[in-house]
Parts: C-alpha cells; structure tokens; sequence
C-alpha cells in the first residue's frame, strides 16, 4: 500500500457526501487536503472537524473557469503540488422527460458534471506530469454506464464523464499519472435533494426498498484505488448497493 502522508489531496464538493467523507479517510491517513466547493461555511465546518490536519479552502464554483485557474494558480508554493486529485463535485437536477426537461437544470449538469470536472483536470494535470506523480479520480456513476427514464441529461453527462477518464488514461500512457473513474449507484447524500430541488419528501422516496450506499462506502474505494502500488491503475470501479439493479 502507498503511504498517503503528507500528500496534497485535492477533493471538489467537498462540503457534503462523498467529498466530505473522502476527506475524512484521507485526514485520518495523513494527507494535506484542499477542499473545494461553493459553501464556504459548510468547507469551514468540515475544516474544523478536520482540526491536526492541515486545510486549505477554496470556496469556488467550479463552473467558473476564470476562478478555477486563478484559485489553482495563486495556490500557495507549499500547497501548489497536487497529487491526487478527486473530482467528484457534480449533481444531478429534476428527473424529467427529455422533451419537458428544464434548460436551466441541463445546463447546470453539463456545466458542472462536465465542464468544471475538464477545468480541473486540465490546470493540474500538467503539475503532475512534470513532477512525475499524480492521480485523478472522476465520480462517475451507474448512470454512465445505464440511461433510466428521466435520466436523459444526467445520464449523458455521466456517460461523458466515463468517456472523460478513457480518453485522459489513454493521453496519459508513459507517464506515471493514473486515472480512476468511481461510479457508485445509489448513495444516500445530499444528492437527491439537490436533484429534486430541496422536495425532501420525494428525496427520500428514492432509499426505499432498498440499503443505499454511504457516502463512506465510496470514501473507502477511493482510498483503495489510490493507495495500491504504483504500477497498479485501477480504471473503473462500478459499486452499487447489493440490492440495486
Ligand atoms: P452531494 O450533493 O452530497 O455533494 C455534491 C457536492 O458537489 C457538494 O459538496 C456541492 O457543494 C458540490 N458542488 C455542486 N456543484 C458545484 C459547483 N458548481 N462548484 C463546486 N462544487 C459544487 O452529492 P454526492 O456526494 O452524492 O455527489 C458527489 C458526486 O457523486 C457527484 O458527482 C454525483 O454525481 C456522484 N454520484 C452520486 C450518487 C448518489 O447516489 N448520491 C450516485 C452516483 C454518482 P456546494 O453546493 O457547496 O458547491
């Protein structure tokens, strides 16, 4: 196993789910970690949780071009190296048939699931190639891989997103940087709230029946996809809950 101490991980939507609980495991073993997401306060909270680990915060939005690479490139000298990075803001919006969907909804997935996750990979990818030690991890997810009624947009943008980590492992072949796409299914978060616009009622009908995955779960992948040996490039990793088709 790869030591992760001392390694500056960089983790987007950082401030619920996944990102939160990724930063959790990555604190316990040792890492430096730079959390990004829009709320500041939530990145503050969790920064607090976090305390004996050093945290540097970069509340942005990572749709916006012009502050990712400002924020990556004014990062300060002793956090500027990253090597890892965990691409994992995104978010799903409405679940609508294609021909009813809301532009607004598709254009804040495309943008955030898509685009800001291509910002990212495209300002620090090029640190690690220099430096020679790197990781990307995109969050992919089920809906990359299986398009469900209502799933139109999001599905594409997932399916992009696993199209994204092929084509980025591909042009990174005869460097040392790996990529590794994580696609869960179903994982209780803040996430179905966000898809259905703060309708908790609805949110919640999602879980029933069936066990979801934590958001720890995923946590705990990651952890193994970057910690193996540095020979060992785990691709994609598809989890879902043992009772999810
Ligand atoms: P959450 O809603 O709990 O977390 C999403 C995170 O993304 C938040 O921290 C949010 O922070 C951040 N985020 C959203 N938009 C932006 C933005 N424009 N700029 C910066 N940060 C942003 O959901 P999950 O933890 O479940 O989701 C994490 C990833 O996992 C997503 O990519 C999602 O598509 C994927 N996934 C989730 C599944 C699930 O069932 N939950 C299943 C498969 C994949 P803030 O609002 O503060 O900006």
């Amino acid at each position: 196993m790869v030591s992760i101490k001392d390694q500056i991980v960089l983790i987007t939507g950082a401030s619920s789910g996944i990102g939160a609980a990724c930063a959790k495991i990555f604190a316990e073993a040792g890492a430096k970690l730079i959390l990004v997401a829009r709320r500041q306060e939530r990145l503050e909270e969790l920064a607090q949780m976090l305390k004996g680990t050093a945290v540097h915060l970069l509340p942005l939005d990572v749709r916006d071009r012009v502050s990712v690479e400002s924020a990556f490139s004014s990062l300060p000298a002793d956090w500027s190296n990253v090597d890892i990075l965990i691409n994992n803001a995104g978010l799903s919006r409405g679940l609508n048939k294609l021909h009813e969907g809301r532009i607004q909804d598709w254009e804040e997935m495309l943008d955030t699931n898509i685009k800001g996750l291509l910002y990212c990979t495209r300002f620090l990818v090029p640190g690690m190639v220099n430096r020679g030690r790197g990781h990307v991890v995109n969050l992919g997810s089920i809906a990359g891989h299986q398009t469900y009624p209502g799933g139109n947009v999001y599905c594409a943008s997932k399916a992009a997103v696993k199209a994204i980590s092929e084509g980025l492992k591909q042009d990174l072949l005869g460097t040392p940087v790996r990529v590794t796409s994580v696609d869960p299914g179903l994982v209780e978060t803040e996430f179905s709230n966000v898809r259905f616009h703060g309708d908790t009622d609805r949110a919640k009908k999602v879980y029933q029946g069936l066990t979801p995955l934590t958001p720890e779960d995923i946590a705990d992948v990651i952890f193994f996809c970057v910690t193996r040996p540095a020979h060992v490039n785990i691709s994609e990793i598809l989890l879902v809950p043992t009772d999810q088709a």
